[in-house]
Parts: structure tokens; C-alpha cells; sequence
């Protein structure tokens, strides 16, 4: 079996193929770009090596679930299978609305996922990605959560000691700020930076009613004011796009251009951008 993969490396030259995992992104040394790693199998590629240089990916026309491996027609929830879309609790839509959370209810698909993953510390941030967000994540999540936006600057704001509390902390913030990024906005670096201090400040104290009563509801400690100083993340980009055209596999299965930059979880073409993490499972070949 080696043998035959051998034979087949020497002939391919440069194309590595594999199913796509979303992006790993990681902050750079000082004062230099986030460095791009792009995920296909077992292949890992530079991307910040290819800036500049083209870039071809064609989707062979197969998806594999990224949590059971089998072969799907279809990607649920960005990279599932129909049958784990329906089964996990990380597909719930408790995820997307940590508030409603149904664990005391005794309904959560998978009690023992959610103790791992919801039943841990949440952190509240602000950050700038297309102007001023505020977004929730798990502890361990930053930084990558903030890279996987796009975001140019963040500041971590709250903690908290479940995924539902840092939910219902969310629902309050959202009354005074978007909880979305403008991905048209993010990927033409139309963002100024933000003085993200005096916005925590600002907004801590608009809010400090519906903290309150929170705190009441959860036990003083359990949502705890945090004193940080904000990130900033500059990302390789040699030229931002100046309309925003979309490459989609279902559409075209072969994408080509000259790679022009990399932000949140996109690739930023001459031809196009394209959202990788909309592709998470497609099997892709790369050259
Ligand atoms: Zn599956």
C-alpha cells in the first residue's frame, strides 16, 4: 500500500489532495502578519509563502463528514453529514443561541460534549472585524476565534462559568452592538481601528443594570469584570479586492487565480475570495 502512494507522490508533483479542515490560523511573530496554514488531509501548505503567486484548488466532487468521516452528497452546518447534523449536540442550535440552552431540561443531545465544552469558562469579547462586535468563546479559543473573523483588533471583556451565561451576556451587549461581522466590509479592509477600552468602558456601564440582575440570577462571582489589554492582528494582504466577487465549489469546482491575501477564513484571489470554512469536508486538490 505504501508502495503504490509512493509511486503516485513522485508522479503528482505539486498537488497535495485531502479534505479540507478550516484554515489554522496563528498570530505571527511581533509586528509581522498571522501566519496561514491551509489543511487538506494530511497536507499542510504555507499560504503565506504562495502570496502573490497563483493558486489553483479543484474540488474533486467529494465531501467526507469532518466527525464520522463518511462520505456525504451534501455538507450540513459546514462540514457534517446529514446523520451527525442531527445527532450532535456541537450541531444544536443551543450553539448558535448558547441562551437557549436545554442541559437542566435534561434534553441536550450529548451531556457528556456539553460538560467538555459548555459547562467551561466563556469569555465576552469586543472586537473590530467590520467595526465594532461582540462575540462569545470558549477560554481556549483565543485567540483563533478572533482570527477566524477577521478581526484587526480585540479585547476580551467578561468571563464567565458556562456557555448558556455567556449567551445570556451576549443577548444584553446586543442591544447596543452588532454580534455579526460585514464580510464585504472585513475582506475590502474597510475597517478603522477602534478605541476598544473606551467602548468596554462605555458599554459596561450602559449595561451594568442587566449585569446585575444577572449576577443575581447566577451568584456574584459567576460573571467577573476582566482587566485586559487589547490585540491587534495584521493579515497578509498584498491588495484588498475593491468589489467582492464569490468562487463557490457547488458552482465551480475549479478555483484559479493569483493569490492576493488571507483574512478570516478566507482566500483572497484576484478572480475572487473564497470562504474556506464553507468548504470544511470537500475533498480538494491544490497546485
Ligand atoms: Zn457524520
Amino acid at each position: 500500500m505504501s508502495a503504490v502512494i509512493e509511486g503516485e507522490r513522485i508522479e503528482a508533483a505539486p498537488v497535495v489532495q485531502g479534505c479540507l479542515s478550516k484554515m489554522a490560523i496563528a498570530p505571527g511573530e511581533p509586528g509581522g502578519p498571522v501566519r496561514y496554514t491551509l489543511r487538506a488531509g494530511e497536507h499542510r501548505l504555507d499560504l503565506n509563502a504562495r502570496l502573490g503567486q497563483p493558486l489553483e484548488l479543484s474540488w474533486t466532487g467529494a465531501i467526507a463528514c469532518t466527525h464520522c468521516g463518511r462520505a456525504t452528497k451534501k455538507s450540513f452546518a459546514q462540514g457534517y453529514c446529514y446523520p451527525c447534523f442531527k445527532k450532535l449536540a456541537q450541531c444544536d442550535t443551543c450553539i448558535v443561541k448558547p441562551e437557549t440552552c436545554h442541559f437542566d431540561a435534561g434534553t441536550c443531545r450529548e451531556p457528556e460534549w456539553a460538560e467538555k465544552h459548555c459547562f467551561q469558562p466563556h469569555v465576552i469579547y469586543l472586537a473590530n472585524s467590520s467595526g465594532l462586535k461582540v462575540g462569545i468563546t470558549r477560554g481556549t479559543q483565543v485567540p483563533t476565534r478572533w482570527l477566524d473573523q477577521g478581526a484587526i483588533q480585540a479585547l476580551p471583556i467578561l468571563t464567565v462559568e458556562t456557555r448558556q451565561q455567556s449567551g445570556l451576556v451576549e443577548v444584553l451587549f446586543k442591544e447596543e452592538v452588532a454580534d455579526r461581522t460585514n464580510w464585504r466590509a472585513m475582506l475590502k479592509g474597510e475597517v478603522e481601528a477602534l478605541d476598544l477600552m473606551a467602548e468596554r468602558d462605555r458599554l459596561l456601564a450602559r449595561l451594568d443594570g442587566g449585569l446585575g440582575q444577572l449576577r443575581e440570577r447566577f451568584g456574584t462571582d459567576t460573571i467577573r469584570a476582566l482587566d485586559e489589554v487589547p490585540v491587534s492582528f495584521d493579515y497578509p494582504v498584498l491588495e484588498f479586492p475593491r468589489k467582492i466577487v464569490s468562487h463557490n465549489f457547488d458552482k465551480q469546482a475549479r478555483v484559479s487565480g493569483t493569490l492576493l491575501g488571507l483574512k478570516g477564513q478566507y482566500l483572497i484571489l484576484d478572480t475572487g475570495v473564497i470562504n474556506l470554512r464553507k468548504f470544511t469536508g470537500y475533498e480538494i486538490a491544490v497546485s
